[in-house]
């Protein structure tokens, strides 16, 4: 009954003589949040674009929301939040500029749901976006994401930029209260601790493959020893063998 939003089997991509994802299979049932870890290079924003339709599957197939997301694009990311790493907003645009911009994008846009994040991120209706800070630029990224309620938010490094407490808190809630209604999160990040505290459901990959798919909880109960659950950061050293966050340093 619960049908997959994501499905993707047999997924491989190469980039010249490298091979980026190597025969990923993958099906994410609604209603949960999904991490994606891995370092440097593994291959999360390359899975995360071929979820978007933004990259076309070489070989193997990828459905989001039973839809082909290349052949459908409007059907598929009409649907969708997302918020890159790199988070390329029009600078030129004032706040409250951007909020009527992307609400004509999307049928579901919900106004007064955009004000309250607005105000929860204290965004200055009136501020330019070429303005903003590179917290506040995500804080905005991430409003245009939420405020149409997506069935599905991907979230590729949504932390680069933000706060401990915009992370932490904010963030936290937000990706709770859609997994609550029963909408669907995906989100990719290289700090471990918060994926921990956020992700129902941890995918590891490394160089291209998928190591470890699981049930957080599951994930730790199989990992323990002498009777304790390891963290997460331990149980990605066992697999990936180096901490995703350290392998993120410049
Ligand atoms: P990061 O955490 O650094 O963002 P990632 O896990 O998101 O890394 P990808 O960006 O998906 O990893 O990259 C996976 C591999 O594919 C890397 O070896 C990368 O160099 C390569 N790659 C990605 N995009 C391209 C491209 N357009 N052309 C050539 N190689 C690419």
């Amino acid at each position: 009954m619960n049908e997959p939003v994501i499905e993707i089997s047999e997924l491989t991509r190469r980039f010249g003589a490298a091979t980026a994802l190597s025969a990923i299979n993958l099906a994410l049932p609604r209603g949960a949040v999904y991490g994606l870890v891995g370092a440097n290079g593994a291959g999360k924003t390359t899975l995360i674009k071929h979820i978007l339709g933004l990259l076309r599957a070489e070989s193997g197939s990828v459905r989001v929301f039973g839809l082909d997301p290349v052949a459908d694009p409007v059907g598929v990311l009409s649907r969708i939040g997302y918020l890159s790493e790199e988070n390329d907003l029009p600078g030129w645009m004032r706040v409250d500029e951007l909020i009527r911009y992307s609400r004509a994008f999307y049928p579901a846009w919900d106004d007064a749901y955009a004000e309250e994040l607005r105000e929860m991120f204290a965004l200055d209706s009136a501020a330019k976006i070429k303005s903003l800070s590179k917290g506040q630029k995500a804080r905005a990224g991430l409003l245009v994401a939420l405020a149409h309620r997506p069935e599905l938010l991907v979230l590729d490094e949504p932390s680069s930029g933000l706060d401990p407490i915009v992370r932490r808190d904010i963030l936290g809630a937000i990706l709770r209260t859609i997994a609550g209604e029963g909408r669907t999160v995906l989100f990719s990040s290289h700090l471990l601790d918060e994926v921990e505290l956020v992700a129902d459901h941890v995918t590891m990959l490394r160089k291209g493959e998928i190591v470890l798919s699981a049930p957080l909880g599951s994930m730790k109960e199989s990992h323990r020893v002498n009777g304790r659950a390891p963290t997460l950061d331990e149980i990605f050293v066992i697999h990936v063998g180096g901490a995703a966050s350290q392998a993120a340093e410049p």
